[in-house]
């Protein structure tokens, strides 16, 4: 069955990692709930898309240049007043849910990895029991390489942006891959075709998609029986997926 990640808690449905969002995709008829972390000046960690607040709530700033108190003080537009979840918060969300994570570790405002980020991440999952049923994402394989030493290497997952594959080829990609043992890539639904799907398989490399977001979209990831992709409408996700399900049951 193809998994479904509900995106940032499902930002089209239910606003941009918002509690709603969060809670509601808990309890959700769905397998991973996909979100993104950043620092904070304090050493805590934050559950936010972006590497500002300025767009996606009424407050500026770089989040790793702010305290967690001052990021807390923060509300997130269009989530009915919720602020951003720290790391634990969104654990604690999830410790009783059967929805694994999907934890993108983000880069800084830089454009760079923030130091000593892979290992506190990887210490909170740890100390709220949900290491072991997380799943790493990132663009950035200097990150996954990290991952790799402090948490199960089965479980990184290199996303592969439109750009990287065009500039180097789906068989340099799959060659990186190899050489870091990632045993998974994600593409850009719009990039992702089943000859693709088929080159990465026939290397033993799992294949997923992201941004799916659209009914088209989320459609084409699913006749392309990927592992698994992100979408920012879970609920219509599981809906096209049920369909479909009962479509091929009849047939
Ligand atoms: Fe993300």
């Amino acid at each position: 069955m193809v998994r479904i990640a509900s995106h940032r808690g499902g930002t089209l449905e239910f606003g941009d990692s918002t509690l709603l969002g969060f809670t509601k995709t808990a309890a959700m008829d769905l397998e991973e709930v996909e979100f993104d972390v950043h620092p904070t000046s304090d050493g805590a960690f934050v559950v936010h898309h972006d590497t500002t607040l300025d767009a996606t709530t009424d407050t500026c700033g770089v989040i790793s240049e702010m305290t967690l108190a001052a990021v807390k003080a923060a509300t997130i537009r269009y989530s009915s007043g919720s602020n951003p979840l720290t790391l634990e918060e969104l654990c604690d969300l999830y410790v009783e849910s059967r929805v694994n994570f999907r934890c993108e570790m983000k880069l800084d405002h830089a454009g760079q990895p923030y130091r000593d980020f892979v290992k506190g991440v990887v210490t909170v999952l740890h100390r709220r029991s949900m290491l072991g049923r997380t799943v790493f994402s990132s663009f950035a394989v200097d990150y996954l390489d990290e991952v790799g030493k402090v948490a199960d290497a089965s479980s990184r997952l290199w996303l592969v942006s439109p750009s990287v594959l065009q500039q180097l080829g789906a068989s340099t990609v799959i060659e990186i891959a190899k050489s870091h043992n990632i045993p998974e890539v994600g593409l850009h639904i719009d990039t992702a075709s089943e000859e693709l799907r088929d080159l990465f398989v026939a290397e033993s490399i799992q294949f997923g998609c992201w941004a799916a977001h659209t009914k088209e979209q989320i459609k084409k990831a699913l006749s392309l029986n990927v592992k698994v992709f992100t979408t920012d409408r879970p609920t219509l996700a599981i809906a096209l997926r049920k369909n479909l399900r009962e479509t091929t049951c009849r047939s």
